[in-house]
């Protein structure tokens, strides 16, 4: 059963008129935007130098998303919020943290003053939390992607399994962080089965699919990336794009395609939730119990290696 995303339509989506303090693309006013009074910058990203980039793609407006009742996003699965316009973008990765190709993505971002969601994956954020918290505190929106990238249309799981999944991988990542990430979510291949969208429903957890599939996981060169991905968006003329940070050819097309979109008239729209997602204390435990399991070695570097020639 689906839940009924049609009904929480009416406030799930607030628009921020206005663009980030780094934001180097004007404000775009449209009808559905509220005259709202200005948002304190701090509310939207952390402090941050402004763009060096006078030409930066940059972001053009900000999103809110009200996640009560877990709205869906990407028109592959959820038909019911559409709220980009004409020539939007909605840039998202999934998969990391990753060592080198995370942090050359968070780069190339930050290069052209712009931003995206991550949909990070449990057991990667605590082998790589030193990552995930540069791309917080780069001001991009963190999700989740389960525990394990586990598929979780898998009959082999039981729908306890599932949870678990959906659960540790939030408590990991909050775990990473330090701080709870959004309430928002992705399935592993984005198989979607009806008992978790209506869990993840009460559970006020928003589910992204996506609009359009870069299909990196598949390339073989970066330039594939950019041609797969362009090629579906001049089609479409906007949507929620789904990459990985996890992929080198990703890391490595992202600033010729973050080029392409610029030169394209596209324009990057943040998606931040209202509140962060409320973390269930079990699987917080359970998480902090297998951090401390004992490593191979707890000797101190120095005791395990020395220099006896330089
Ligand atoms: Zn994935």
């Amino acid at each position: 059963m689906r839940i009924a995303a049609g009904l929480i339509f009416a406030g799930v989506v607030s628009l921020y008129a206005s663009g980030t303090a780094w934001s180097q693309t004007p404000a775009t006013r449209g009808v559905t935007a509220p005259q709202a009074a200005p948002v304190p910058a701090a509310a939207l990203a952390p402090a941050k130098a402004p763009c060096a980039n006078p030409n930066a793609l940059g972001i053009a407006r900000v999103v809110e998303i009200d996640t009560t009742g877990g709205p869906g996003f990407g028109f592959e699965h959820f038909k019911q919020l559409d709220f980009l316009r004409d020539k939007e973008v909605v840039l998202t990765f999934d998969d990391g943290p990753w060592p080198l190709n995370t942090p050359s993505v968070l780069k190339t971002l930050a290069d052209e003053c712009t931003t995206g969601i991550f949909f990070s994956i449990g057991k990667h954020a605590t082998y790589y939390p030193e990552i995930l918290k540069q791309v917080a505190a780069a001001g991009h929106t963190i999700g989740t992607h389960t525990w394990s990238h586990a598929t979780l249309t898998n009959k082999k799981l039981t729908e306890q399994q599932r949870k678990d999944e959906i659960e540790k991988g939030f408590s990991a990542v909050k775990w990473a962080l330090g701080a709870s990430p959004a309430p928002f979510f992705r399935f592993p291949a984005l198989q979607h089965p009806p008992e978790m969208v209506t869990y993840l429903g009460t559970r006020n957890i928003a589910m992204f699919s996506c609009d359009l599939d870069s299909f990196d996981f598949k390339a073989s060169k970066p330039q594939q990336v950019i041609d797969v991905t362009m090629k579906k968006l001049d089609k479409l003329g906007k949507g929620i794009i789904l990459m990985h940070d996890f992929h080198k050819h990703t890391a490595e097309a992202l600033p010729e395609l973050l080029r392409k979109l610029k030169d394209g008239g596209y324009k990057v729209v943040q998606m931040k939730a209202k509140a962060p997602v409320q973390t269930i204390a079990q699987y917080d435990e359970e998480i902090v119990k297998d951090i401390k399991l004992p490593t191979v070695s707890s000797r101190p570097v120095s005791s395990v290696v020395q220099t006896i020639s330089e």
